[in-house]
């Protein structure tokens, strides 16, 4: 088992992080969503939120079962050693071309089984018992379809493509893929599995894990699911892929002191969502997913002023640009 202790090669942005843990989370709050339509996302979870104050997690559970839609029906076939839930032959079919694609060009195997070692490692203190539990799931098609989505945009530095990029002389950081039923909400002797969790990159063993609730939403939903899914999975991405990035992030942003703590600058420009106002890290998370799924709000904000979450961030914009443009080098000239 590998340990979930950061390495002493980690950079200090993360070294700073007072638990210690490299499984960066997204989304036991939801992802703010890219479309307009998808705001009911935010207003039914925080409404929920303050409901769970109220009635406690029993109550909060059926209403979200109530509330919540996961996939059409289809039924599992497997792929390799995964399973995956189509609605025809024709799904089949696309379902096993997206996992051809993933492996073969951007060398990332479908593994749920590595999700659970992942989880197990990086949740030692969690009781075994509840460890034990941990699920494998099958893959449904939107999942897929918006894996495959988020994965093109990472393109030159993922498979062979990543030998002629900028980052050649470093391991891929996500490796292999998992699609796991619930995720487990700390490290501690107290640890349970947490619906809300959607995905997880685990650094230590270069994985990404996508839980059941990252294809749910609420049955009045009108957004373009496979879009905010894709959104998700490319935040979760950024977190393993552009980990490199973060100390050049947090030296051309005066909105952090460090890693985890604002610093309270007056004019400096704030993340594009609330949630990326958490920590640098998923700051430069959701600043990646605007980046590639709505560019035109991330340099002109989401209609908050200037300083607040939500604010035009033309900065973040011109680093993130930078980083994606570096990747593809000049091929070296031929004599
Ligand atoms: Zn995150």
């Amino acid at each position: 088992m590998i340990s979930a202790r950061p390495s002493p090669t980690h950079s200090p942005v993360h070294d700073r992080r007072p638990d210690g843990l490299r499984d960066r989370t997204i989304h036991d709050q939801p992802a703010p969503p890219l479309s307009t339509h998808g705001e009911t996302v935010v207003a039914n979870e925080s409404s929920l939120l303050a409901l769970q104050r109220t009635f406690g997690n029993a109550h909060v559970a059926r209403l979200v079962a109530e509330r919540l839609q996961r996939q059409p029906a289809g039924k599992p076939v497997a792929i390799g050693d995964e399973q995956v839930i189509v609605a025809s032959d024709a799904e089949k079919t696309e379902a096993e071309q997206i996992f051809k694609e993933i492996k073969e060009k951007y060398g990332i195997r479908m593994s749920s089984r590595s999700g659970i070692s992942a989880i197990d490692s990086n949740y030692e203190q969690v009781p075994e018992t509840v460890r034990k539990q941990v699920k494998t799931t099958a893959w449904t098609m939107e999942e897929l379809r918006a894996l495959a989505r988020a994965l093109t945009h990472f393109a030159p530095i993922l498979g062979k493509e990543r030998a002629s990029s900028s980052r050649s002389g470093s391991k891929q950081e996500t490796a292999s893929a998992s699609s796991i039923e619930q995720g487990i909400n700390e490290n501690t002797s107290k640890g349970k599995f947490v619906k809300k969790l959607k995905a997880q990159q685990f650094d230590d063993l270069r994985n990404i894990t996508l839980y059941s609730s990252l294809t749910e939403f609420p049955a009045d939903f009108k957004g373009d699911r496979v879009l905010e899914i894709e959104g998700i999975i490319t935040h979760e991405l950024a977190h393993g892929l552009l980990d490199y990035a973060t100390d050049d992030y947090l030296k051309h942003l005066d909105y952090w002191k460090t890693g985890d703590a604002k610093s309270g600058k007056q004019g400096a420009e704030a993340p594009i969502t609330d949630y990326g106002a958490t920590n640098l890290d998923e700051d430069l998370g959701d600043a990646v997913r605007f980046y590639f799924l709505a560019p035109d709000k991330l340099k002109n904000g989401r209609g908050e002023k200037p300083g607040k979450p939500g604010n035009p961030c033309p900065k973040r914009f011109a680093l993130i640009d930078g980083y994606v443009k570096a990747w593809k080098r000049t091929p070296p000239k031929t004599p």
